[in-house]
C-alpha cells in the first residue's frame, strides 16, 4: 500500500549531486517538518535522479532510510534538467501543490514557507533572485539578455525567475496536458496566465559539486525557450528580404546611372561584398528555419523525453511504468 497522498510534493532534479545531497537533506528536512507541524497535510520530497553516474543513487538510498518522505525516481538516462522536472511533475502525488527546486542549495530551502504562504492566494509563486552576486558575470549578463529577448518576442517570463517555483495542482495538471515535448517550464508556466505572485530571495553559491550547465547547454536551453515561445525569428527572413530589396534597387539604380554616364568600373570589391553579405543572410535564415523544422521533426517522432527506470514508491519487483 503506497502512503496516502501528501498535500505537497517538492520536486528536485539531481544529476551527479552526491556531494551536496546530504547537506541538502539536512537543510530541507527541518523546514518541511516544521511546515508539517504547523498544519501542512503531509509532504513528499521527490528527487528525480537524472541518470547520475556518480554516487547519487547510493546517497539517496542511504538518506531514504532515515527520511521516509523522501522518494526517488530514477531516469534511465541523463535527460536534462527540463525533462527531469517534467518527470517529477508527472509523478508528483501531491493533492494541493508542487514546489520545484534545484538540489545544489542555490535555491535555499528556507524560502519554502514564504512560497507556500503566498501560494494560499495564488496559483503560481515564483521565487525571484534579488541578489545574484554569487553567479558569474557571464551568467548574469547572458541571463539578463536572454530574458529581455524573450519578453521582446512576446514571452511573459518574470525577470530573474528560474525553476524555483510553487505551482498549484491545477497548474501542474494543465502543464502535463500540453503536448509539447521540449517544454521550457519557466516560460510555459507564465504563458498559461494563472494568477501569480513573486517572493524574493538571495541566490546562494552552489553547496558543492560543479554546475551541470556548461555554455552549450545554456545555448540549447535558450534555443528551446525561444523557438518554444515565439515564431518571430521566422519573420527575420522576411525582414532581411525587404531590406535587401530596398538595397538592391538602390544598387541597381547606381549601376544604371554609372552605365549611362559610361563610368563602369570593374567592381570586384562591391561584387564580393554583396555576394558574401547575401550568402551569409541566406544561411542565417536557413538556419532559423532549420531550428523550427528540426523541432517539428522531433515533435512528430513523439519520443518520450525521459524514461523512468525506478520509483522508490513502487513495490519491490513491481513494474515501473513511465
Ligand atoms: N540537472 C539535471 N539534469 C541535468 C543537468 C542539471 O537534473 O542534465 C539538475 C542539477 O542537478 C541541479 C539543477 O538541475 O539540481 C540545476 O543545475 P545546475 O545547478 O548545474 O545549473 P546552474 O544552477 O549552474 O544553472
Ligand atoms: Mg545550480
Amino acid at each position: 500500500m503506497p502512503p496516502p497522498e501528501p498535500a505537497l510534493s517538492v520536486v528536485v532534479p539531481a544529476y551527479d549531486e552526491a556531494e551536496v545531497l546530504p547537506e541538502f537533506a539536512r537543510r530541507l528536512r527541518p523546514v518541511l517538518d516544521g511546515l508539517e507541524a504547523a498544519g501542512l497535510g503531509g509532504y513528499e520530497v521527490l528527487v528525480v535522479d537524472d541518470g547520475s553516474s556518480d554516487a547519487t543513487p547510493v546517497v539517496l538510498t542511504r538518506l531514504r532510510r532515515q527520511w521516509p518522505q523522501l522518494r526517488v525516481v530514477r531516469l534511465r538516462a541523463n535527460s536534462g534538467h527540463q525533462a527531469a522536472l517534467s518527470a517529477g511533475l508527472a509523478r508528483a502525488r501531491a493533492r494541493d501543490a508542487v514546489v520545484t527546486m534545484d538540489a545544489d542549495l542555490q535555491d535555499p530551502p528556507e524560502v519554502l514557507p514564504a512560497l507556500l504562504a503566498a501560494g494560499r492566494d495564488h496559483d503560481v509563486v515564483y521565487a525571484v533572485r534579488e541578489d545574484r552576486s554569487v553567479d558569474s558575470r557571464l551568467k548574469r549578463v547572458t541571463a539578463a539578455g536572454f530574458y529581455r529577448l524573450v519578453r521582446r518576442l512576446g514571452g511573459r517570463a518574470p525577470e530573474q525567475a528560474g525553476d524555483f517555483r510553487y505551482t498549484s495542482r491545477v497548474v501542474v495538471d494543465t502543464v502535463l496536458q500540453l503536448p509539447e515535448a521540449h517544454r521550457v517550464l519557466r516560460l510555459v508556466i507564465p504563458d498559461l496566465g494563472f494568477d501569480s505572485a513573486t517572493v524574493g530571495y538571495a541566490r546562494q553559491a552552489r553547496g558543492a559539486g560543479r554546475t551541470k550547465y556548461p555554455l552549450t547547454r545554456m545555448v540549447r536551453l535558450s534555443l528551446d525557450a525561444i523557438t518554444g515561445s515565439s515564431t518571430a525569428p521566422l519573420r527575420l527572413a522576411s525582414f532581411f528580404g525587404l531590406g535587401g530589396a530596398v538595397l538592391t534597387s538602390l544598387l541597381l539604380l547606381y549601376a544604371l546611372v554609372s552605365f549611362a554616364v559610361g563610368r563602369t568600373v570593374p567592381g570586384w570589391t562591391s561584387t564580393l561584398a554583396v555576394v558574401a553579405g547575401v550568402g551569409t543572410l541566406q544561411l542565417l535564415c536557413l538556419g532559423v528555419l532549420g531550428e523550427y523544422v528540426g523541432r517539428l521533426y522531433v515533435q512528430a517522432q513523439n519520443r518520450p523525453t525521459y524514461l523512468v527506470a525506478s520509483d522508490s514508491l513502487d513495490p519491490p519487483g513491481g513494474q515501473t511504468r513511465t
